[in-house]
């Protein structure tokens, strides 16, 4: 199947009957079959509704099983040698993508519904949803910022791909992907890669966002984030890089010591709605601004990249596509941890005027 840019998805099963889908910029035979023997698949889990904020909570127990931090020559994203049967059956790969072997979410039975919530009897469904792994490279010591970016578009259409497929399923309602990137947030393989989760309940941040974007709409008949960029561009001060299609900035109140956000300047609902021009002129503005990310301290930052995009089934005329990339680095050897008053009451307190992380962000040489 032949998508944007001339990208090549073939798709395959896994021995335990897992999909993994290649991603090529050029023709390449995908045939490699996975050779381990077949495993039996976790159980999906339980969702619960959180009374007191009327937030669902996903219970996968199953998870604590996770391999951590293996060393390269178990890496399970790494391709197959004659030594190692990794997750990718083929001795080399461009981008994959792949159904998660440790979901929180997974695919629910057929009559699957979210339940209304109804107080202390409210039902308990299956953690219906999604979650799959996109592995950016065959490179182990890469990472999502020094790739060419012929590779980065090559991921940008994987994304496209599987928003345009996951919003297809009856009981999806937000498709989530993002990275994780460094120990320090909780990453546990090394290997230049993401997640993609596919929601089967609108998360708290997208839900209050619809809120809000709703309401702005039915005041001003204007798009938020629209009028948040044009700000922004008449502002100039916390902008860090922009091109043609793609503008990044410092957000006017970012809650972490590095925040950025890089949003088309097109507005578009989500990935799959994206242009091909926008699509094309991504991998400049994204590898600028992680190098200026890593340039700040002049070593790798932990970030966060995180996809927000329209729910698949209402608010897209409000809610626009963009990326936000958060850090809890504030320097060399201090982290930002999340505690009482951002943990137990989201309230985020800075202690870094966003106007100085820009301007931090901006000086930065880029080699
Ligand atoms: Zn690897």
């Amino acid at each position: 199947m032949t998508l944007g840019a001339g990208v090549i998805r073939s798709q395959l099963r896994m021995a335990d009957g897992r999909k993994i889908r290649y991603y090529d910029s050029t023709a390449a035979t995908r045939t490699a079959s996975d050779q381990r023997p077949e495993e039996p698949q976790p159980p999906i889990g339980e969702m619960r509704l959180d009374l007191l904020t009327n937030e669902w909570i996903a219970i996968a127990a199953h998870r604590q099983g996770r391999i951590f931090l293996p060393p390269k020559e178990l890496c399970p994203l790494c391709p197959t040698t004659g030594d190692l049967l990794s997750e990718i059956p083929d001795s080399s790969y461009e981008v994959v993508v792949f159904d998660n072997r440790f979901p929180s979410l997974k695919n629910p039975e057929s009559s699957w519904h979210l339940p209304e919530a109804n107080g202390l009897v409210t039902e308990i469904p299956s953690a219906a949803g999604i979650c799959e792994v996109v592995c950016f490279t065959a490179d182990h010591g890469s990472s999502f910022g020094q790739l060419e970016p012929q590779q980065i578009r090559t991921v940008v259409e994987a994304w496209r791909d599987r928003t345009r497929e996951l919003s297809n399923l009856d009981f999806v309602e937000q498709i989530f992907p993002f990275e994780n990137r460094g120990e320090e947030i909780g990453v546990t393989l090394a290997h230049p890669h993401g997640q993609i989760y596919a929601y089967s309940f609108l998360p708290p941040r997208t839900e209050k966002m619809l809120r809000v974007a709703t309401e702005y709409f039915a005041e001003n008949n204007r798009v938020l984030l629209d009028d948040i960029i044009a700000r922004e561009i008449n502002d100039e001060v916390r902008i860090i890089a922009k091109n043609e299609h793609w503008i990044a900035y410092v957000p006017f109140a970012a809650r972490y010591p590095f925040e950025i956000h890089v949003a088309p300047l097109v507005g578009v609902p989500d990935l799959a709605t994206l242009s091909d021009d926008a699509a094309d002129a991504f991998p400049t503005i994204a590898k600028e601004v992680l190098q200026r990310l890593d340039g700040v301290f002049g070593i790798p930052m932990a970030y966060i990249a995180a996809w927000h995009q329209a729910p698949v089934k209402q608010g897209r005329d409000v809610l626009r596509l963009h990326w936000q990339i958060t850090s809890v680095r504030r320097a060399p050897g201090k982290l930002k941890y999340l505690a009482g008053s951002e943990s137990a009451m989201g309230a985020f307190i800075m202690d870094m005027k966003p106007e100085q992380s820009a301007t931090q962000l901006r000086e930065v040489v880029l080699t």
